[in-house]
C-alpha cells in the first residue's frame, strides 16, 4: 500500500473525527490521542473529534483525555473520518459517523482486516500496532512530546512491552525514536500495562483457579461469568490480562478466556505462543485479531463454547 498524507488529506475538511474499536484497548486508545494531537496541531483551525467508548482511567493521565466523547451524542456528519485499529464492525457507536462522512480513511494492523474498510487504507499486518503504523504516516518533525507518549502507549500495549512475536526491530527503532521525547516511561508501562486494583486481581486469581487444561496442558481454558463479576464488582475491563496469564504457564501454548457479556452469549479471548493460529479459529466464528492474539464473540453454554473452539484449536495441534 503506498504511502498516505494525512495531512493533505485532511487539509480541506473543516470537520475531522476519529475512532476506534468498542473496549478500546491501549493501542487503541494511544492511536486515536496521538492521532488526535497531530492534526490539531497541525490543523489548528479544523474541528477535530475522538470518538472512544470510555477507554479505563489508567490511561486518564493522557493530554486532554477528557476530550474523548463516549456519548456519540453528536449527530452532525465529518469530512473526514479515520477508523483506527480496526474494521467498520466494531466502531460501536461510532459507525453512524463512517457511514455518512465525506471520506473514510482506515489505519490498521489487522491481518483479519486485510483489505481495509475505508476509501483509504492503510493496514500493515506485521506492524506491531496501529500506533506503529502511525507513526509511519507522520512526519517525525513534528513530533512532541505528548504525540510521542500516545504512540508509545499504543505500541506497547499491542506488543506487551516488546516481548510478543509482533515486535521487529522496526518496532524497536520507533521506540527508540519516542523515549527521547522525556515522558516517564517506565511509569507509564507500570501503570498502564502491569499495574492492576486489588480487585482485578482478585478475579484474576480465581480465573486460575478455576481454570482447566485439554489436550495434555497445552490448552487452557476460564471463564468468569456475569455472578461473578458482580461478585467482585468488576467490569470487563478489569478482566485485561488474564488471557495473558493464562498462556503463560509452563506446558501452555493456546489459552482461552471467557466472560459472559449475555444470556448465553461470550466474549472470546485467545492467545498462543507458538503453534496456533487464533486469528484463524476466532475468524471461524466471526471474530478475528492476530496470529497469537485475537477474540470473537459466541452465542451458547460455556461448555457448547469451548467444545465448538477446542475442536478448531485441536485440530491444528494435531497437525503438528
Ligand atoms: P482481546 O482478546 O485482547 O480482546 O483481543 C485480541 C485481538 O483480537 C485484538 O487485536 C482485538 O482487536 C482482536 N479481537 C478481539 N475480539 C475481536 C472480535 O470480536 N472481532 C475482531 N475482528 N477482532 C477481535
Ligand atoms: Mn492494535
Amino acid at each position: 500500500m503506498s504511502k498516505v498524507n494525512l495531512l493533505a488529506e485532511c487539509s480541506k475538511a473543516s470537520r475531522i473525527a476519529i475512532s476506534a474499536h468498542i473496549r478500546p484497548d491501549g493501542d487503541a486508545v494511544g492511536s486515536c490521542m496521538a492521532l488526535y494531537y497531530y492534526l490539531r496541531k497541525m490543523l489548528p483551525d479544523t474541528e477535530v473529534k475522538v470518538f472512544l467508548e470510555k477507554p479505563s482511567d489508567v490511561f486518564s493521565d493522557m493530554k486532554d483525555f477528557e476530550d474523548i466523547d463516549s456519548s456519540f451524542a453528536e449527530e452532525g456528519t465529518f469530512d473526514v473520518f479515520f477508523v483506527l485499529d480496526t474494521n467498520k464492525e466494531r466502531l460501536g457507536g461510532a459507525a453512524k459517523y463512517f457511514e455518512t462522512a465525506g471520506k473514510t480513511i482506515n489505519i490498521d494492523h489487522h491481518i483479519s482486516n486485510s483489505a481495509g474498510c475505508g476509501d483509504i487504507n492503510v493496514v500493515e499486518p506485521h506492524a506491531s500496532s496501529t500506533a506503529e503504523v502511525l507513526f509511519g504516516l507522520m512526519e517525525e518533525k513534528l513530533l512532541d512530546k505528548d504525540i510521542a507518549k500516545a504512540l508509545y502507549i499504543g505500541i506497547i500495549h499491542d506488543c506487551g512491552v516488546f516481548q510478543y512475536s509482533n515486535t521487529s526491530p522496526k518496532t524497536l527503532e520507533i521506540a527508540a525514536k519516542l523515549i527521547p521525547f522525556d515522558f516517564n516511561f517506565p511509569r507509564l508501562i507500570e501503570e498502564t500495562f502491569y499495574q492492576k486494583t486489588y480487585l482485578q486481581n482478585q478475579i484474576m486469581g480465581r480465573a486460575l483457579m478455576e481454570s482447566i487444561r485439554f489436550m495434555d496442558g497445552r490448552c487452557i481454558v476460564s471463564c468468569v461469568d456475569r455472578k461473578m463479576m458482580e461478585f467482585y464488582g468488576v467490569v470487563p475491563g478489569d478482566l485485561d490480562g488474564i488471557v495473558n496469564q493464562l498462556r503463560n504457564i509452563k506446558g501452555v501454548d493456546c489459552a482461552v478466556f471467557m466472560y459472559e457479556i449475555g444470556l448465553m452469549e461470550y466474549k472470546v479471548s485467545m492467545r498462543s505462543n507458538e503453534h496456533v493460529d487464533v486469528a484463524k479459529v476466532a475468524s471461524y466464528f466471526g471474530g478475528g485479531g492476530h496470529v497469537r492474539a485475537a477474540g470473537c464473540t459466541m452465542k451458547g453454554t460455556f461448555h457448547d463454547v469451548i467444545n465448538n473452539l477446542s475442536l478448531h484449536i485441536e485440530k491444528q495441534l494435531e497437525r503438528r
